[in-house]
């Protein structure tokens, strides 16, 4: 098993279709404990029971600096050490660039790049103390291509500042040996994407995927194993697309 005796926290994973609950499946199968922080704690610790009783269900907004402090102080005081964090918790808005106002700007903006920041600065001291820790930050093919399929210029603008921030992150850390890496999902089939696909839009997204599927949960929770394992030791600073090829350039 890829993550025995490894303590993992997971933003964003208590959704039951999600990118986050599903990486959360997958480490806890290869030996992680893991800490499922979501804006609801009932919903949050109804995903970890689901996972068995060695894990965590914590209510945090990432946006809310002093609620993922306390949470990350909790998951500290159950295990004792964080090995790994994935910064997944994420919204979308389908906006267009003169239809987006200042409140659509901060919701997504700050539960994508701010809620990154403060994770990772909640984790910081402890993996330092380790001398160990591995950082994966959830971005977006539409901050590579300029526009995703449902996220607006806002959303791309938010998802390309966690491609920078993991980057300097990553330089920054590299002398703690503490590892930060991005992925960039394509398009992936969750509740972010749910009833928006008519079937139209499904054959013209096909048309530009080599691999001729959209991504499933799993995809990207693979790829999430892969950077947060030390499968990836020698990794930090890069973007790992998980897009079925549809940004080969
Ligand atoms: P999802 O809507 O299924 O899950 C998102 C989760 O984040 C939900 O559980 C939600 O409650 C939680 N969340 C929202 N705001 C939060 C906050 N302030 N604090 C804590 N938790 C919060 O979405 P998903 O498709 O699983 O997306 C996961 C991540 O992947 C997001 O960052 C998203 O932008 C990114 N992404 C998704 C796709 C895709 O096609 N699904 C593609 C590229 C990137």
């Amino acid at each position: 098993m890829l993550l025995n005796d490894k303590v993992a926290v997971i933003t964003g994973a208590a959704s039951a279709r999600g990118l986050g609950f599903a990486t959360a499946r997958l480490f806890a199968e290869q030996g992680a404990r893991v800490a499922i922080l979501d804006l609801d704690a009932d919903a949050a610790a109804a995903a970890a029971a689901q996972l068995g009783d060695q894990h965590l269900g914590l209510a945090a907004d990432v946006t809310n600096e002093h609620q993922v402090q306390q949470a990350i102080a909790e998951v500290i005081n159950r295990y004792g050490r964080i090995d790994v964090l994935v910064n997944n918790a994420g919204i979308t808005q389908p906006l267009k660039l003169m239809e987006i106002a200042q409140n659509n700007y901060d919701a997504v903006l700050d539960v994508s790049l701010r809620g990154t920041l403060l994770a990772s600065q909640a984790v910081i001291p402890t993996m330092r103390a380790q001398g160990s820790g591995s950082i994966v930050c959830i971005s977006s093919v539409s901050a590579q291509r300029g526009g995703g399929i449902f996220g607006g210029p806002h959303y791309s603008a938010a998802k390309a500042g966690v491609l920078g921030l993991a980057k300097a992150m990553a330089r920054e850390l590299g002398p703690d040996n503490i590892r930060v890496n991005a992925i960039t999902p394509g398009l992936i089939q969750t509740d972010i994407t749910a009833g928006k696909l008519t079937d139209e839009m499904r054959r013209n997204i096909l048309a530009g995927i080599p691999l001729n599927r959209l991504g499933d949960a799993l995809d990207v929770a693979r790829a999430a194993l892969f950077l947060g394992s030390d499968l990836s030791s020698y990794s930090t600073g890069i973007t790992l697309d998980v897009n079925g090829g549809m940004l080969i350039h």
